[in-house]
């Protein structure tokens, strides 16, 4: 057993330790130290809790976060990094489940009958917040991995008049929170169910009316509900560090929900509120133009004849892991002379970041690495782009087609450079579900096949010329 006093001083350590954590994850040098100040701060974190005063079944605490741990460095080890956001999503949900729990075992806690006046009054109210923002968390989460899993179509579901239903709803809720307030004892137990009941259904609704392209802003908007609802348990635990933890979850996520809104050129609002305003009303154009294809050989041609190449990988490059070849393909078209770079776009794969990690696992430096914003000037100086397994963030509806569902969202022009080559194994769609007019465009060929078999072919056809 430790003193509070130093159980207050772990907690500042830990809570240090995760600012620098969140402050070493914005880049990627600094990510892994990130990573190890995270790890280094939980354990610290679960360390002094343990051995503060108030807890008790220690046997069974250990156990069950030796379980945990084992179930949850199996999972990690297996899980493909393409599935990366479903797994993140579906943790979201047990941060949401376990408020819930803390909420209804707080308000049961003998010990809550014994407060008084406006002390209890403050503890219900963080109760039935705690459990509302659990809730809404808990199933919202669950649908999120449905669609990022292809389990739930990740068309938007939106019927009219949702809004003044979701208005009524959290209207009713409130009303609910009155009469569970005002209720003795734990009379207040059947309000705290039907506003459980209540806050699963907004849940539900609020990420079913999301569509597909906006789906990232879900995953880090759900990361922020998830660290509210860490900081309403730590509320109702009174345990200060999951009150300072979950709100560093909280306001980092929605800042990143902000700036991944600003990428996508969203409000953040009609994103939260399920495409409040931003449902167009005019048919998408027809496609026009021919699709034009090209084989490996011809393609290494090209690309033999260009001077400067622009990459552009997306979720396809991810799924057949060819990131190994395509750096193998830099380092050979330095080697020749050409300058070549990669253009990234924020929302490109299924996780912010998803290209910038997988390109610097298989060892791509970073100055070659652009973001959407500075390479996209450079396209039309360009000779070649490779787009390797992209589709929606290099689709010219979202700035040609009014119709469109991406429509406004920036892209990168690729169409602006001379010549085109579309790495993918057939025609189909993007997550957004869309067609994609820049398979016919002139000046774009269409290379089919699986993205690492097609890179290997390439450099194998460089090779030999
Ligand atoms: P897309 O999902 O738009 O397109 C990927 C393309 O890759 C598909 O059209 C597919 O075509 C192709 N592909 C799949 N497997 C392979 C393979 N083995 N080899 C070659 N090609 C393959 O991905 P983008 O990266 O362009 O865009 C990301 C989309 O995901 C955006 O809509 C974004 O909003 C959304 N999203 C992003 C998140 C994030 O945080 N980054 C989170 C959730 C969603 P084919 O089947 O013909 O091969």
């Amino acid at each position: 057993m430790i003193s509070t006093g130093l159980q207050t001083a772990a907690y500042i350590l830990a809570s240090i330790l995760f600012i620098l954590s969140l402050g070493g994850l914005a880049s990627q040098e600094s990510a892994k130290r990130g990573v190890i100040y995270g790890i280094v701060g939980m354990f610290i974190a679960i360390l002094s809790t343990l051995l503060g005063s108030g807890v008790s079944g220690h046997i069974y605490i250990i156990v069950a976060i030796a379980i945990a741990s084992l179930i949850g460095m199996m999972v990690a080890r297996k899980v493909e990094m393409t599935s990366m956001p479903q797994l993140v999503a579906i943790l979201h949900s047990f941060v949401g489940l376990a408020a819930v729990l803390v909420g209804f075992g707080s308000y049961l806690d003998p010990h809550t009958n014994e407060l008084l006046g406006s002390e209890r009054t403050i503890h219900l109210v963080e109760v039935f917040i705690g459990v509302f923002i659990g809730a809404v968390t808990f199933t919202g989460s669950i649908i999120a991995w449905g669609k990022l899993e292809g389990k739930i179509m990740s068309k938007p579901l939106a019927y009219k008049g949702r809004h003044a239903v979701n208005i009524v709803l959290v209207l009713v809720s409130i009303g609910l929170g009155i009469q569970f307030g005002m209720a003795s004892g734990t009379e207040g137990l059947t309000s705290l169910y039907i506003m459980t009941a209540i806050a699963a259904f907004i849940g539900v609704m609020l990420v079913m009316a999301i569509g597909g392209a906006d789906m990232p802003v879900v995953v880090s908007m759900l990361n922020s509900y998830s660290g509210w609802a860490a900081a309403a348990a730590g509320f109702m635990l009174g345990n200060d560090l999951l009150i300072v933890t979950g709100a560093l979850v909280g306001s980092s996520g929605a800042i990143l929900s902000i700036i991944m809104c600003e990428a996508m050129n969203r409000s953040f609002l009609s994103v939260i509120f399920g495409g409040f305003g931003n449902a167009s009303s005019l048919a998408s154009k027809e496609m026009e133009g021919e699709v034009t294809s090209i084989s490996h050989a011809e393609a290494a041609k090209l690309i033999d004849m260009a001077n400067s190449i622009v990459i552009v990988p997306g979720y396809g490059m991810a799924v057949a892991k060819a990131q190994y070849p395509v750096f193998e393909l830099v380092q050979l078209l330095t080697s020749l002379g050409k300058k070549v770079r990669f253009g990234i776009h924020p929302v490109a794969g299924r996780l912010p970041g998803h290209m910038n990690v997988l390109l610097a696992e298989a060892s791509v430096p970073y100055d070659i690495v652009m973001e959407m914003d500075e390479i996209n000037p450079d396209l039309p100086q360009t000779d070649v782009v490779m787009v390797i397994g992209a589709n929606d963030i290099v689709n010219p509806a979202a700035l040609e087609d009014e119709g469109s569902p991406i429509y406004g969202m920036p892209v990168i022009e690729v169409w602006n450079a001379r010549r085109v080559i579309v790495m993918k194994r057939s025609m189909a769609a993007g997550y957004a579900g869309i067609e994609n007019p820049l398979f016919y465009k002139e000046n774009a060929d269409m290379l089919y096949g699986d993205a690492k078999e097609s890179v290997l072919a390439i450099v194998h056809e460089l090779k030999s010329l």
